[in-house]
């Protein structure tokens, strides 16, 4: 496995400048989305900076000027940088997370790992909780020590995107029952006391050839598996009342990225990942692994 070419947190003002002045851009985006749909229930949408395949020093430099959420895609550039940068960094696992990596990205990165943001399969589920329930031991813990999840759903039903399925209005309560999206979250609030679900996440369309005046319908598929979701789980798990969060939209919907984030945020979207807005292109990936960033 390749380790990740260069781990100096050192950068230089230029460099430090140049990111300041592309987050403060995209923060002034999301604050005109926001304050065009805002409500006073609602809360601004979290801004997760996307450093894959960028140096740990982006990271530190925008760590410095009060930046804390950050997201990964690759398990083992994830662990290297959770190794050398500060601590109280929160980091979003965003992700294809193979089940055989689960165990390495909850031991290497530890209590920075703020969520995974790509959970797909009971079986990825069952391994996170195993190696949480080891690290943090098996008794009862608090919600908020527990590790959060985002399900994701594969909304544009490509098959090249990992994913659950949506769920769509008007199906019948037995294809319900049986949909995968309605067992693994059935799954986490039953078999994995170490797990908190906090909502559901997208990639979306990255083609998606809609009138932009229109809501984009990745996000409007993600809002709708919400709702479906919360619905027949508030009557059908035991327990629904204390186990599900009070309203379906305490349930956080992560969708947006640099092309989408002002669509999203209009549809509702609680935290957008936005990568090469704030640090630029990013370098080709030459070949995928196990995980590991190879980059040239
Ligand atoms: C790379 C990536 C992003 C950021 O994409 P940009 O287009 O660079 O903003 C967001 N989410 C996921 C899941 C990604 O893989």
């Amino acid at each position: 496995m390749a380790p990740v070419e260069n781990q100096s947190v050192e950068y230089t003002k230029d460099r430090q400048e140049e990111l300041q002045d592309n987050i403060k851009g995209v923060e002034e985006d999301i604050s005109k989305s926001y304050n065009s749909i805002k409500q006073a229930s609602s809360t601004k949408p979290r801004l997760v900076a996307v450093s894959k395949l960028k140096p740990a020093s982006d990271i530190q430099a925008l760590y410095d000027i009060g930046y804390r959420h950050f997201g990964e895609n690759y398990i083992q550039e994830l662990v290297d940088k959770a190794q050398v940068l500060p601590k109280d960094i929160c980091w979003h696992f965003i992700g294809n997370l193979q089940s055989n990596k689960a165990k390495t990205v909850v031991s290497g990165v530890g209590d920075a790992l703020w969520v995974i943001e790509t959970l797909a399969s009971e079986k990825t589920a069952g391994l996170l909780e195993k190696a949480v329930a080891s690290r943090l031991g098996d008794g009862e813990i608090p919600r908020e020590k527990r590790l959060k999840v985002y399900i994701q759903v594969n909304t544009s039903k490509e098959d090249v995107k990992s994913g659950v399925d949506p769920l769509t209005t008007g199906a019948s309560s037995s294809d319900i029952a049986n949909h995968e999206l309605v067992k693994l979250a059935t799954y986490i609030y039953t078999q994995c006391p170490h797990l908190h679900l906090l909502g559901l996440m997208t990639i979306g369309s990255f083609s998606a050839s809609h009138d932009p005046s229109k809501p984009n319908p990745d996000f409007e598929t993600l809002t709708t598996s919400r709702h479906e979701l919360y619905t027949y789980l508030s009557s059908h798990l035991d327990n629904a009342k204390s186990v599900l969060p009070q309203t379906e939209q305490e349930w956080e919907l992560s969708m947006g990225m640099s092309a989408d984030f002002e669509s999203a945020i209009k549809q509702g979207s609680s935290g957008v990942r936005v990568g090469t807005r704030i640090f630029g292109e990013r370098p080709k990936k030459v070949k995928a692994g196990d995980g590991a960033a190879v980059t040239k």
